[in-house]
């Protein structure tokens, strides 16, 4: 039998107020209307912070709309928050977008990641910003915070260049490295996980060829989330919280796997799933850029990830189209 998790079933979490935090921390998160920035909106919200979220075209509810390049207008935001910590989660992240649009993304990702470091380092504000397993080539996992990077895309540069701009600007900030996400999601199309998902439904009617050839650790957003409450919580008490952490799920899965699990998960038929062994054509990704998380676990910041057949079950369920399932699966 399937369990379920905490959260309501694709319940997309819009924060409609800012919550008072009773300890006085306060957290800005930056891309709060992201698939990442909801949890972790979310999650502070949980832990009694006062958490404010801002975003840019979807600002709405109590999302503040603030474009992350407007130098000016993100220091009146942080003047006027005085956060205690950022969690920068806003970024391009789509590589085949990134390699598109190279110059917009590096604007983001690098250049406004720097001017928000620069801006928390002069405030003496915990800067925590996210970043990726793309920053390696995925030929020798796993790998350590102190191995080399040598990103093999654009989208995998830019953030790496983030990550170095950061330190420049902010010396204590932390950087924590996650691989490929999914979450509560407003459509199937926003994670690279559940993307699968009108694959794995369409059935026996349409073959569906899927790569089975890179490995991949999906992680749940609501665990990243954790983790950054943890590392937040603890960089408050102890300054020497700082650097690169890493944090991942542990279950290996191709997409081609992670489809047959969702299958599974659901009862659902997997046959007319084909699992493609060659490198996928497109945009180039690690062949496996498996992160060893033995830091974070170490120093006690870490949490055990959901299990993915969980996880993805409760995010997927209100994209369920045969709605019969509801009643014979959880019970
Ligand atoms: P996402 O869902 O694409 O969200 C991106 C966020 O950035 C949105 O909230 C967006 O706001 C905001 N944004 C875009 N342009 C902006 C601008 N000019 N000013 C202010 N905000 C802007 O991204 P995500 O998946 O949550 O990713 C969060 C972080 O995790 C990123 O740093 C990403 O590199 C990293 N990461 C993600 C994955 C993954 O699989 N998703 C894997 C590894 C690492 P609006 O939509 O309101 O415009």
């Amino acid at each position: 039998m399937a369990s379920r998790i905490s959260f309501s079933p694709g319940h997309v979490a819009l924060v409609k107020e800012e919550v008072a935090s009773p300890s006085g921390r306060g957290v800005l998160v930056t891309g709060a209307s992201g698939l990442l920035g909801r949890a972790m909106l979310a999650e502070f919200q949980k832990g009694g912070w006062r958490a404010v979220g801002t975003a840019y075209r979807r600002a709405r509810g109590s999302l503040l709309r603030c474009d992350l390049l407007d130098e000016e207008a993100v220091r009146s935001l942080l003047n006027q928050h005085k956060p205690d910590v950022i969690v920068h989660c806003a970024a391009e992240r789509r590589p085949d977008v990134v390699e598109r649009h190279p110059e917009a993304a590096e604007n983001l990702n690098v250049h406004a990641t720097g001017a928000l470091a620069k801006e928390a380092a002069a405030a003496g504000v915990v800067f925590l910003y996210i970043s990726t397993d793309y920053v390696f080539d995925g030929r020798r996992p796993p790998y350590g915070e102190d191995d080399a990077p040598n990103p093999l895309n654009h989208y995998g540069r830019s953030k790496l260049a983030g990550e170095r701009e950061t330190f420049r600007q902010c010396p204590g900030a932390v950087v924590l490295r996650v691989p490929i996400l999914y979450g509560e999601v407003e459509s199937v199309a926003e994670s690279a996980v559940t993307v699968l998902w009108p694959a794995v439904q369409q059935g026996a009617a349409e073959s569906c060829v899927l790569d089975h050839c890179q490995q991949r650790f999906p992680t749940y957003t609501g665990d990243v989330a954790a983790v950054c409450r943890n590392i937040a919580e603890r960089r408050l008490q102890d300054a020497s919280v700082k650097g690169i952490f890493h944090f991942s799920s542990k279950e290996q899965m191709t997409k081609y796997q992670m489809a047959v699990a969702m299958a599974t998960a659901f009862n659902l038929p997997s046959t007319h799933l084909i699992p493609l062994t060659e490198a996928p054509p497109g945009v180039s990704r690690p062949q496996n850029a498996q992160l060893d998380c033995s830091r974070l676990q170490l120093m006690g910041l870490g949490v055990e990830p959901h299990p993915f057949s969980d996880a993805i079950t409760s995010c997927l369920w209100p994209f369920l189209q045969d709605k019969r399932w509801r009643q014979t699966v959880f019970h």
